[in-house]
């Protein structure tokens, strides 16, 4: 039944109550904003595909239901090394949940008071426009191997100032 939903236009009223589930496998290629960051790094020899779900839910009662929608997803993005320029994969994920309401003017004016994350409904909801902002909002800041050791460079090694060469030339040239 994972097939029945279409991620790129979801009515999410229908997806939350009917506890509409989808399980996608994406490449990241189809990512196009994501793929932007992925700075150059080469793409080779796997094709990176980000694993990702939607689960639909409705709470509370029928006078006063809530539609949420739950999205997993972990995605390998091929990264370079701020450090040493190589490139390492940098793994992304994301779970969190998220609350529909009727439009922008609720969103703004109850975004302040609650916890959860809101989304404005829609008969034609598009989850990969969610799924990419997720996945760059989870994208960390600094990216670098653990025990990144940058490779010593010689010029600038020998740029460097010798102290003591200089005190031993500043001795020789003593009377
Ligand atoms: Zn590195």
């Amino acid at each position: 039944m994972t097939n029945e939903w279409n991620a790129r236009s979801l009515d999410t009223q229908r997806f939350a109550e009917l506890a509409g589930a989808l399980s996608l496998r994406t490449p990241l290629a189809a990512l196009g904003r994501v793929l932007e960051v992925s700075g150059g790094a080469p793409l080779q020899p796997l094709e990176p595909v980000c694993d990702w779900s939607l689960a639909g839910q409705s709470r509370g009662t029928a006078t006063r239901l809530q539609h949420w929608i739950h999205l997993q997803a972990v995605l390998s993005l091929p990264q370079i090394c701020q450090r040493c320029l190589e490139p390492m994969p940098v793994t992304v994920g994301v779970d969190r949940w998220f609350r529909f309401v009727d439009d922008e003017a609720t969103a703004l004016a109850q975004d302040d008071d609650c916890e959860e994350d809101l989304l404005v409904r829609s008969a034609e909801f598009d989850a990969f426009e969610l799924l990419e902002d997720e996945l760059l909002l989870a994208m960390p800041l600094i990216i670098s191997h653990e025990d990144c050791r940058p490779p010593a460079s010689p010029l600038l090694v020998d740029d460097l100032p010798h102290p003591f060469a200089a005190l031993a030339g500043l001795k020789t040239a003593e009377p």
